[in-house]
């Protein structure tokens, strides 16, 4: 097997005895691979792995390789910073939406085609870092489930630096209880990253964002 096939196979083990370990089901679990910086190639490549999920920070990137690849069937996750003016464009190739933080935004992806969508959370308390204050998590909720297309699928983090992952992820954990509360179906949990994806398991992540652990180090950004 290829590089990339170990590398996605030992990932995948990896994913499945943290599983184990937390007492859950593998299968529920969605591994996305972060592909951003990579070529359409590499992308490729993954798909015929068996990789349906991928992730994409910037735009103009993801749009250029969703074109290009156009004939698999991928499914396309937003991950990155996303300014309101380039919502529309985003949702003609996106399945799911991690990094909504902001009603502006959240009025700027209205449509009638479904769209998933996660709310990130700011754990850093630093307003430049993107994602919403613990106490706007509610008000956000609620603009999401008021707006056409929508849905509403859960919490999205990044664990930051200086914190322990399994904390932060705690976190994670007691705010998507805490939506719950106001739409019950928003069960799903996106976090971990290829350093700390085995802790996010352990604090009840559904939804993985792992890039370099399966494509390798990523080439500067173009
Ligand atoms: C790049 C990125 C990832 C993947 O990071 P790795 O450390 O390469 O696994 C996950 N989530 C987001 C939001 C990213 O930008």
């Amino acid at each position: 097997m290829s590089e990339l096939g170990d590398r996605l196979a030992a990932v995948d083990d990896a994913i499945a005895d943290a599983a184990r370990a937390a007492g859950r089901d593998p299968g529920e679990l969605t591994r996305i691979v972060v592909t951003k910086f990579h070529p359409a190639s590499l992308v490729r490549e993954l798909a015929a792995l068996g990789v349906r999920d991928v992730g994409e920070n910037r735009h103009q990137e993801a749009a250029a390789k969703a074109a290009e690849l156009s004939d698999l069937a991928l499914r396309w996750h937003f991950v990155g910073q996303l300014q309101s003016n380039k919502a529309r464009q985003v949702r003609r190739y996106a399945s799911a939406v991690h990094s909504v933080d902001r009603g502006t935004l959240v009025d700027a992806l209205a449509a009638p085609q479904p769209l998933d969508v996660f709310l990130e959370l700011d754990l850093t308390g630093d307003p430049g870092r993107g994602g919403v204050a613990p106490a706007e998590l509610g008000p956000l909720a609620e603009r999401v489930m008021a707006t056409e297309g929508l849905v509403l699928r859960g919490v999205m983090a990044v664990a930051p630096l200086d914190e322990e992952p399994r904390r932060a992820f705690a976190r994670v954990r007691e705010a998507s209880e805490r939506l719950r509360r106001i739409a019950p179906t928003a069960d799903a949990i996106s976090a971990g990253m290829s350093g700390d994806f085995r802790e996010a398991i352990l604090e009840g992540a559904t939804h993985l964002r792992i890039g370099t652990a399966i494509t390798g180090k990523r080439p500067p950004p173009g």
